[in-house]
């Protein structure tokens, strides 16, 4: 499935064009990271793709090694961020995909979540 480059409609190519402010964790060429607005955790940001993919039921092969690269920068962005050592820290990553999934905006993007624990589990945000 191919996906459009920008959505002129969508809140999080507005934040990756510069047109809505956001509190930045990581950028470069193909991805975005920033704090969630409504944290649901000590530690909750997000990461996406710069290239407005609507959610995990339109990625295709071609996407591979852009997935990769999200989950292998999480784990280096969640401790800059201040998630707590393994074992007894650590963090939680995210994709809500589809209505039923808890996906509020449509431009595919994994929540990482962690920091001391009062937060429960499979909170959404
Ligand atoms: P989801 O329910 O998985 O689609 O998550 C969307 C997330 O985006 C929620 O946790 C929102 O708090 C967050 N969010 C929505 N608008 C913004 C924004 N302008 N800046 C940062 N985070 C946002
Ligand atoms: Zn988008």
């Amino acid at each position: 499935m191919t996906a459009a480059a920008s959505d002129p409609d969508c809140v999080f190519c507005k934040i990756i064009a510069g047109d809505l402010p956001c509190k930045k964790v990581y950028e470069d060429e193909e991805l975005l990271a920033f704090h969630d607005i409504a944290p649901g955790a000590p530690v909750h940001f997000l990461i996406l793709p710069k290239v407005h993919l609507e959610s995990m039921l339109h990625v295709d092969e071609g996407h591979q090694a852009l997935l990769g690269r999200i989950l292998g920068l999480a784990p280096r962005l969640a401790m800059e961020q201040g998630c707590n050592p393994y074992p007894d820290g650590g963090f939680r990553i995210m994709v809500n995909t589809g209505l039923e999934g808890g996906q509020e905006v449509a431009h595919l993007h994994f929540h990482v979540m962690g920091g001391a624990r009062s937060w429960k589990k499979g909170q959404a945000n």
